[in-house]
């Protein structure tokens, strides 16, 4: 086989280039060269494109030019940050040998080259790349078909920066929910499995790139090996259990970790199984359109995290994010949180003192990780003392008092920090450290006899030369200056008239010369040369001394990596659980009641975001209850009224209410008892979903259908505006279809929010059916808006005076005024109520083909005595199906 550079003709360095390149295809290759990473041929074109680069040239290559451009090493981090925020993944290839060594080797040969690490947007560690506030994960996925042949999903989600490392499973229908809670900024792979067709949907709306690993990891005593290996166990066991898929999953992640890491093996925490954590159910339109951590425009302002975060840590604002995301079920736990807050709400000495002492602990989380992967700095060891100080500080706190359990199992953590740890870490470090650790001056003096005595000697040699200068200019006569630079090392400069003289004898038996400039001549000395020669070493020494007590001390935190992380953890809750009460208290929220009843009662409800913004305007939210239980199952509201008057704020607010219940934070309302949700569900917002080819009307119907097929007795539903997108006729039908869906078959607690004013008839024949309106006073023509719900029915729609609101040409809104009249007399001759006496109810017309007689039939044809086991557990799992 022939080389490259014979196949080509390449130089040696860009055989070396087209090499590494061709190992990374998928990432820009940072090629380093001196100071500078340089990029070549292609990702130099794309490069200089997305960077704004100048693109430039060197040599030749099959009698082309070849393209480059390149970013000075120092800068790299911004230019890193710019790539991966536009999807690309940077391969940064470093010289792993002194050029010296390379030399040795013959006049030709190049440097070698190894890529030291891939930054990809799911991988990154550094404070520069990441957002304080948010979760970098990337999703690992593995596919196993399960015993009932239907495909299993395996989620690990692993975020480097922080070391969090969950797995789950899913089936394909509860993907997309699940990848929207995660938010992961990639997601990993095999081939096959990113290019199968029926999931090319779900990964267009990801709304993160597709990396595909290539091979597969194999079946499950390999995924188990692969994760035994890296934790360095021999068994799985103190783990948890995990299913197939999840284990796959797992060690897929891991792959992908010391694929882009390189052998570094970062501080991740074990595997944890979310099979145990039942979360609410969001599905992902419903996650987008309720704003929950980005608006539907992607700010962060906006969203209803933005309104709740005071977390004063990093680590707080990121787990507050991952809670919101993922709110609880299970009424014990979620009243344990609130217990919590409850602690800090109650005591606002207590909690203005833990915020304060919380917001001056630095960020343990992620400079724990940098120090595991050897890419941390004095700095980050730095973190790790000021946080061990922190949290016996911390603990402080809570000594004389009698918290509630949550609490009182963080301080029990904060108690145990290792304070002698803190202690080695205080006594080594300078005050003031620099970012990096490459060019030491950052351990005290004092600390190492070894390395006081070396920076001695270099200081006292850098004396030495300072009377060097002195001792020259007097022997001879002239004025002279002693400098540096890395290419003479130390050199006397002086003018040229002067330097003639140092020439000649006697000085030339002392001075030797060096370099001719415009201005100036440079000379060394035999003296010059040792002292340079002494310092370097000194210097040298002091270094690698520096470099052997931080690896010490970093070696050290390695091992206390797991005891550090659950420090972290107990820091971002306690600060959780104190901004949850500031909130609380700031914006007067109060504790709800989660139980497991089915009760909805919401007094004095407001909608967090909307009151935030208003209020910042000197105005002020009318507040509005909502009741949604009725004597035998959910009640339905149907609420008419005009644009603008409130009805969608009216909607949310609810979802929002019981959201932040289960999240286990107070709520915006004077009172509200939630019997615990399992599924929210929204149609709300007309959100065109063009990249995926569906037209607003038929995203519109997605949803619907996937809310009349799955809701449940316990389920909360909100509905905006359903049948709008359509011809009226059409539209009011399908509406009117729904509604009876949900009163009848679905039976869960829903609001319902309408144009159609025929709807409201509706309560006459569907008992759990209340109607609500948007209060609105109207004299002399002039209308108001008071944004106040009240029992009955719109009567009318002020569309008209609504239009006049936004500005349409006075002849305009007169017609429409008079066509109006025109056409509600037209409809006072056939009236809808006459419509709704003519119609059988839905449920009626519905029994012989309703979803739970498909259940009963299938149930018919079962004969449990002539089944295997087999067969039997295959039979339940269709049954399963059709609920
Ligand atoms: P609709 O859905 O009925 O068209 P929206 O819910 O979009 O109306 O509300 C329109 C505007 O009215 C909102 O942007 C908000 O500023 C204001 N608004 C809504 N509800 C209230 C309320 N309860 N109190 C005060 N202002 C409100």
């Amino acid at each position: 086989k022939l080389s490259i550079e014979a196949q080509t003709r390449a130089t040696p360095m860009i055989a070396q280039y087209i090499e590494i390149k061709a190992a990374n295809a998928d990432c820009l290759l940072f090629y380093r060269m001196g100071d500078f990473y340089e990029l070549f041929f292609e990702d130099a074109q794309t490069a200089s494109r997305a960077l704004g680069i100048m693109l430039t040239k060197r040599g030749k290559h099959l009698g082309e030019d070849i393209p480059m451009c390149g970013v000075p090493v120092e800068r790299a981090n911004d230019y890193l940050q710019k790539l991966i925020a536009l999807g690309h993944r940077v391969a940064v290839c470093e010289q792993i040998e002194d050029p010296a060594e390379a030399k040795k080797r013959g006049p030709k040969s190049v440097v070698r080259r190894d890529v030291v690490r891939l930054v990809t947007p799911g991988t990154i560690t550094e404070d520069a790349l990441l957002d304080p506030a948010r979760h970098n994960a990337f999703l690992a996925m593995a596919r196993l078909r399960g015993e009932d042949g239907r495909w299993r999903y395996g989620l690990a989600s692993v975020d480097i920066s922080t070391g969090a490392f969950t797995v789950c499973e899913r089936e394909e229908n509860a993907l997309g929910a699940e990848i929207a809670r995660l938010e992961p900024r990639e997601i990993i792979a095999v081939d096959a499995l990113c290019r199968d067709p029926s999931l090319s949907t779900l990964f267009a709306g990801a709304g993160a790139p597709i990396a595909p690993i290539g091979r597969d990891i194999g079946d499950g005593a390999d995924a188990a090996r692969r994760l035994m290996e890296f934790y360095t166990v021999a068994t799985l066991e103190g783990f948890g259990a995990f299913s197939d898929c999840e284990l796959a999953a797992a060690a897929t992640a891991i792959l992908y970790v010391e694929r882009t890491q390189k052998g570094q093996r970062p501080a991740l925490s074990r595997p944890t199984s979310l099979r145990a954590l039942k979360a609410l159910e969001i599905d992902a339109a419903t996650r987008a359109n309720l704003e929950l951590t980005r608006t539907l425009s992607g700010a962060r302002e906006g969203s209803l995290l933005s309104v709740v975060d005071l977390t004063v840590t990093p680590g707080g604002a990121r787990l507050l994010a991952e809670r919101i995301a993922a709110p609880l079920t299970d009424a014990r736990s979620i009243a344990a949180r609130l217990d919590a807050v409850a602690c800090f709400f109650e005591r606002p000495d207590l909690r203005a003192a833990l915020r304060a002492k919380l917001a001056r602990a630095p960020d343990l989380s992620r400079a724990l990780s940098r120090l595991s992967l050897e890419r941390g700095g004095p700095r980050d060891l730095a973190s790790v003392g000021v946080a061990l100080d922190a949290a016996q500080d911390i603990a402080g706190l809570f000594a004389q008092l009698d918290p509630p359990s949550e609490i009182a199992a963080e301080a029990q953590t904060l108690s145990q920090a290792d304070i002698a740890l803190a202690g080695e870490i205080a006594a080594a470090l300078k005050d003031s450290l620099p970012l990096d650790r490459r060019n030491g001056d950052f351990i005290r003096e004092g600390r190492d006899s070894e390395l006081d005595e070396a920076r001695r000697l270099r200081d006292a040699s850098r004396k030495v030369i300072a009377e060097l200068q002195g001792r020259y200019a007097e022997l001879t006569e002239t004025k002279l200056r002693i400098k540096h630079n890395n290419f003479l090392g130390f050199f006397l400069e002086v003018s040229l008239a002067n330097g003639e003289r140092l020439l000649r004898p006697p000085f030339d038996a002392t001075f030797t010369h060096r370099q001719t400039m415009a201005d100036a001549m440079r000379f060394s000395t035999r003296e010059l040369v040792e002292l340079e020669a002494k310092i370097a070493s000194a210097a040298d020494r002091a270094l690698a001394r520096e470099l052997a007590i931080f690896d010490t001390l970093v070696a050290d935190v390695c091992a206390r990596a797991e005891d550090l992380q659950r420090l972290a953890e107990a820091f971002a809750r306690l600060d959780l659980y104190g901004a949850l009460a500031e909130v609380a208290e700031k914006r007067g929220w109060t504790r709800p009641l989660i139980d497991g009843s089915l009760h909805f009662e919401i007094v004095g409800g407001r909608h967090p975001v909307v009151e935030a913004s208003l209020q910042s305007q000197g105005k002020a939210f009318a507040a509005n209850d909502c009741d949604l239980c009725g004597t035998e199952g959910g009640r339905i509201a149907v609420v008419t009224g005009p644009n603008m008057a409130g009805k969608s704020t009216y909607l949310r607010q609810n979802a929002l209410i019981a959201l932040l219940a289960q999240t286990g934070s107070y709520v915006p309302a004077q009172s509200a008892r939630i019997g615990v949700i399992d599924r929210l569900f929204s149609r709300v917002g007309a959100s065109d979903d063009l990249a995926r080819g569906r037209s607003t009307f038929m995203v519109e119907m997605v949803e619907t259908a996937a809310i009349l097929n799955c809701a449940s007795p316990r389920s909360l539903v909100i509905l905006d505006e359903i049948g709008r997108g359509t011809a009226t006729f059409d539209g009011l039908s399908i509406a009117w279809a729904t509604i009876e869906h949900l009163h009848e078959v679905n039976r869960s607690r829903a609001i319902f929010a309408t144009h159609f004013h025929e709807l409201t008839q509706l309560a006459k024949r569907l008992p759990r059916l209340v109607n609500l309106t948007m209060k609105v006073t109207d004299h002399a023509g002039d209308v108001v808006f008071l944004h106040e719900v009240i029992k009955g029915a719109a009567d009318r729609s002020y569309g008209v005076h609504v239009a006049q609101l936004a500005g349409l040409p006075a002849s305009v809104v007169a017609r429409a005024h008079a066509i109006l009249a025109e056409l509600e007399a037209a409809d006072r001759r056939a009236p809808v109520e006459t419509l709704i006496d003519d119609l059988p109810l839905f449920a009626r017309l519905a029994e012989a083909s309703a979803p739970k007689d498909a259940l009963r039939d299938a149930l018919q044809e079962i004969d449990p005595d002539q089944m295997t086991p087999r067969e039997a557990l295959a039979a339940l799992y269709e049954l399963k199906k059709k609920l």
